[in-house]
């Protein structure tokens, strides 16, 4: 099984990958939270990283295809892998056709408006990547209730210190959007031709989206 999560940034791409794929037995792949590993990590190319995503730019593809090379190897890929948040360019995807057949692509929409309230909300475990969300929205057909900790400020699974990403501040959140709109949007088309592409309308909270998507994914299981 081996999927792709589209959509822009905030949308809970890595939200819904983090609970579906221990569920269905995959590895979770978020090109992001490698990145952040790596730029913890301070080496020379984690600085160079880190210097472009406090931007909201993209790494360059060479960086991120070698990446996602080394991260396949992994043994909890046997059995297959959502990608969320790769590929992110028409480069990225045509390396990953060489790399993989790929299942599906589930294409996440939410409305402009509540993606900007949801994605400054977020927060995330410093220590493992968990994500919350102190937003708690209802209105147009929304209902989205917040994703809040047992004990403020901890992480459920780790008790780790959830902090508000960089890059998720309002000045870098705009560069984000207008690189998804240039660069990433032209995947949907790009998977829409190959047949691959499922859209998802995202108007409730986890606890409801997961049933549904588990359903969605299970079928492909072999
Ligand atoms: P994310 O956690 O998916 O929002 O990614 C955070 C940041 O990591 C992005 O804003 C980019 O700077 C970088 N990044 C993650 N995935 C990719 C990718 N596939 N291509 C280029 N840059 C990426």
């Amino acid at each position: 099984m081996k999927f792709v999560f589209l959509g822009p940034p905030g949308v809970g791409k890595g939200t819904y990958a983090s609970r579906l794929a221990p569920k269905l037995g995959i590895a979770h792949i978020s090109t992001g939270d490698i990145f952040r590993e790596e730029a913890a990590e301070g080496t020379e190319l984690g600085n160079r990283i880190s210097a472009i995503m406090k931007r909201g730019d993209l790494v360059p593809d060479g960086i991120v295809i070698e990446a996602i090379r080394e991260r396949v190897k992994k043994d909890d890929c046997r059995r297959g892998f959502i990608l969320d948040g790769f590929p992110r360019t028409i480069q990225q995807a045509k390396a990953l056709d060489r790399m993989f057949r790929i299942d599906m692509v589930l294409n996440i929409h939410m409305p402009h408006d509540i993606l900007i309230e949801k994605i400054s909300a977020r927060r995330v475990c410093r220590e493992c990547g968990d994500i919350y969300n102190v937003a708690d929205i209802q209105r147009d057909g929304i209902d989205m209730p917040p994703m809040l900790p047992k004990v403020q400020g901890k992480c459920d699974k780790c008790g780790g210190e959830l902090y508000q990403r960089p890059d998720d501040k309002p000045e870098v959140i705009k560069e984000r959007l207008d690189n998804y709109n240039e660069l990433t949007k032209p995947l949907i088309e790009y998977y829409r031709k190959k047949g691959l592409l499922h859209e998802f309308q995202a108007r409730t909270g986890p606890e409801k989206v997961i049933p549904q998507l588990l359903e969605l994914l299970g079928k492909y299981k072999r």
